[in-house]
């Protein structure tokens, strides 16, 4: 089971304008900011606007236009960084065994070197 969306989290705050962030893309439906502890030379994270814990809540139950947009977002950053032509990484960390540390759902997005086989 999912937990319950806390509104307090890290991530919930930067949409709120309560935190600093360094934004990459806005639109209606997602923000886009780059990572405080970045693990690649671009580590940028894709949020959606809505209160979602996680990829499981966010497929569960968010609408058709939220997801379409979600998505659009996360192709959109990747192509005004430059990442089409030389490729790049997403991944999305969901609950306890992924070590998710933010409950506000993220997409990872990784580029800027090759960055090798995929690793657990
Ligand atoms: P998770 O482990 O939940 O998939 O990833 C959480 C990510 O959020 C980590 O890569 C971490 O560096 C990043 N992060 C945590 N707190 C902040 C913050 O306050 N600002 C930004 N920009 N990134 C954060």
């Amino acid at each position: 089971a999912t937990l319950p969306y806390d509104d307090q989290n890290i991530f919930a705050k930067i949409l709120r304008g309560e935190i600093p962030n360094r934004t990459v893309y806005e639109d209606e439906w997602a923000l886009a900011f780059h990572d405080i502890n970045p693990q690649a030379p671009i580590h940028i994270l894709v949020i959606p606007k809505g209160a979602y814990v996680s990829w499981d809540d966010f497929s569960a139950k968010a609408s058709e236009a939220e997801i379409a947009g979600f998505i659009r977002a996360v192709g959109h950053v990747a192509r005004e960084q430059g990442l089409v032509a030389p490729g790049y990484r997403l991944l999305a960390n969901a609950g306890i065994n992924s070590h998710q540390e933010v409950p506000h759902l993220h997409v990872h997005l990784f580029g800027g070197k090759a960055l090798g086989p995929m690793l657990l």
